[in-house]
């Protein structure tokens, strides 16, 4: 067994930079992160955009900024948050400034603010395209300076330690103790003792296997506080991105950010046809939802795996500037930009919903935190607006920092049950679990993805009902390993997408049942053709 003060899971923006404060904050006491890939793996890497914020106050304001996200939102926003986050996110991104964050600059110094959809102004702040990773850079860094810090790589949260767990349960005030962790490289599994727990686990991409996020996004945070029986809300909010790289494979996209849409490039079907008028008349600069749904619409109808995304008529050298991490990648992949489409497809892309949290990151959970992608805070409602994430996981990594300052968490002193396995077996057929994880995927893309109606979400509930149950009777016959543990997981996630998918009676944001609305194809398609 291991003992912690602060214990944080995930090792991305959130839960770095939560890492980073209290450590310099509190020199004596011990924090411990556990991530369970490399350190530097997260969604955060990958984050190529930038962070909102609003530094240029002659053109822009907070007030702009909230109306935006407000309306990204759909009118599902908790405004208090919205208020709350927009106001402190210039704080925060200058504070990762001063921890040596190099975000673009113009001749003068003065920081190059870019535009995305749904934003009225200029305010994105970004390192070329690989803002994300100029970010896990420089909290990586800083983090490796504390001594107190000790970072687990290689290490899986496996559960929660919570009241459920001790003899003498109090469930009426459930608290968290803990985690049970396994060390993927030895596979023993051992207890880590802690004052306070947080949650910083990021997104569910993989659960639809067609996705931008990195192969960690599979929900383990989420569905490890479902099974303590934490509040999550807003699972059916999910977010689309309409343009990720197809190369014929389930699994992690290289995501073809919206700036090239925005740069000028067109959507064609197979045969050419700019199909996104026939869906909105702002065409390809319609919001990401519409795209998504247009896409998904067009490829049911045709059959086809994938839509194109068209820059042969662009200034290239100009894309090559701008954007030239999609640039090279594409080339890797055998498109050249200049003369081919880019083949691509709707991917999972960003969670709303999660992990219920208050204005402090607080869970349902006594000691039990949760920050970033994994928590549902109230800043995006129903939809969130693009460059919205990396500020709301700087904002209350921050507020979950400031809670913990003045509200010390105690140490207990409960003996807390080891892991107990006895009676299991090593499963050998390894391969069971990619099976069940691609059966999984299909089932989510085809019941439970962009366009959803009742009756495909009850055949997905039913086929879950049945993946569950196999995948239950392996868990309890068998060792734990991390597949089966993210099976178990994306199949909580899955399930929760699915009921509260079932319960919610209104389109909007990133939720839409064609049972409440049909789109169609509009007139306007028959106008508008391959150019
Ligand atoms: C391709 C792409 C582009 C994006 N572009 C932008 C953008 O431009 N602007 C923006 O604001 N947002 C963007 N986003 C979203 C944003 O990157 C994420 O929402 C944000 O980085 C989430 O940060 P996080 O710290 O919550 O989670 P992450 O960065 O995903 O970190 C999660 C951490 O938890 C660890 N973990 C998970 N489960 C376990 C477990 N069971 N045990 C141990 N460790 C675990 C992971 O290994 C990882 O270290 C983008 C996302 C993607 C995928």
């Amino acid at each position: 067994m291991m003992e912690t003060n602060f214990l944080i899971i995930g090792s991305g923006a959130a839960g770095l930079t939560l890492a980073v404060k209290l450590a310099d904050k509190f020199p004596k006491k011990k924090l411990t992160i556990v991530s369970k890939a490399h350190e530097a793996e997260s969604n955060t890497k990958y984050a190529q955009g930038g962070v909102a914020a609003v530094f240029d106050f002659s053109e822009d304001s907070f007030q702009n900024h909230i109306e935006d996200t407000l309306n990204a939102g759909d009118g599902f926003c908790d405004r208090d948050v919205v208020e709350i986050v927009i106001k402190d996110g210039p704080k925060r991104l200058r504070e990762l400034m001063e921890w040596g964050a190099n975000f673009d600059t113009d001749a003068e110094g003065k920081l190059t603010l870019g535009k995305e959809g749904g934003h009225s102004q200029f305010r994105v702040i970004h390192h070329k395209d690989t803002t994300g990773n100029e970010i896990e850079r420089v909290l990586l860094e800083r983090a490796y300076q504390f001594r107190n810090i000790t970072i687990l790589p290689h290490h899986f949260a496996i559960d929660l330690i919570t009241e459920h767990h001790l003899p003498n349960r109090n469930l009426e005030n459930n608290s968290c103790f803990g985690v049970y962790v396994l060390d993927q490289i030895s596979g023993s599994i051992f207890t880590i003792k802690a004052d306070c727990t947080t949650l910083a686990s990021g997104g569910i991409g993989q659960v639809y296997g067609h996705t931008t996020n990195p192969g960690i996004a599979t929900g383990d945070g989420i569905a490890m506080a479902y099974r303590a029986k934490a509040r999550i809300k807003n699972m059916e909010f999910i977010q689309f991105h309409p343009t990720a790289f197809y190369d014929g494979n389930n699994g992690a996209s290289f995501l073809i950010s919206e700036a090239v849409r925005g740069f000028g490039a067109f959507l064609r079907n197979k045969n050419g046809e700019r199909f996104v008028f026939g869906y909105d008349e702002r065409g390809e600069l319609a919001s990401r939802d519409i795209v998504s749904q247009a896409i998904d619409f067009e490829m049911k109808e045709s059959g086809n795996d994938c839509v194109y995304l068209d820059c042969t008529h662009l200034n290239i050298e100009a894309f090559k500037q701008n954007s030239p991490n999609i640039y090279e990648t594409c080339l890797q992949k055998n498109i050249d930009v200049s003369k081919d489409w880019i083949p691509v497809v709707p991917a999972a892309h960003y969670l709303c919903g999660g992990i219920a949290v208050d204005q402090d990151g607080k869970t349902s959970i006594k000691n039990l935190f949760a920050c970033g992608e994994c928590s549902c805070t109230g800043l995006h409602g129903a939809n969130r607006l693009a460059s919205n994430s990396l500020l709301e996981a700087l904002v209350y990594a921050d507020r979950i920092f400031r809670y913990l300052c003045k509200y010390q968490p105690l140490r207990n002193k409960l003996t807390i049950p080891e892991w107990n396995d006895e009676g299991t077996v090593l499963l050998m057929e390894e391969e069971i679990f990619p099976k069940k994880t691609r059966e999984l995927q299909l089932l989510m893309r085809r019941f439970a993805g962009v366009v959803r109606n009742s009756k495909d979400l009850r055949e997905a509930s039913a086929q879950l009902e049945v993946l569950y149950s196999q995948t239950e009777t392996l868990y309890r016959k068998h060792k734990l390993n991390t597949a089966l543990s993210q099976l178990r997981n994306m199949i909580n996630v899955a399930h929760l997408i699915i009921q509260q998918s079932l319960k919610q009676n209104k389109n909007r944001g990133g939720f839409y049942n064609e049972d409440y609305s049909i789109k169609t194809k509009n007139e306007k398609y028959a106008t508008v053709n391959a150019q």
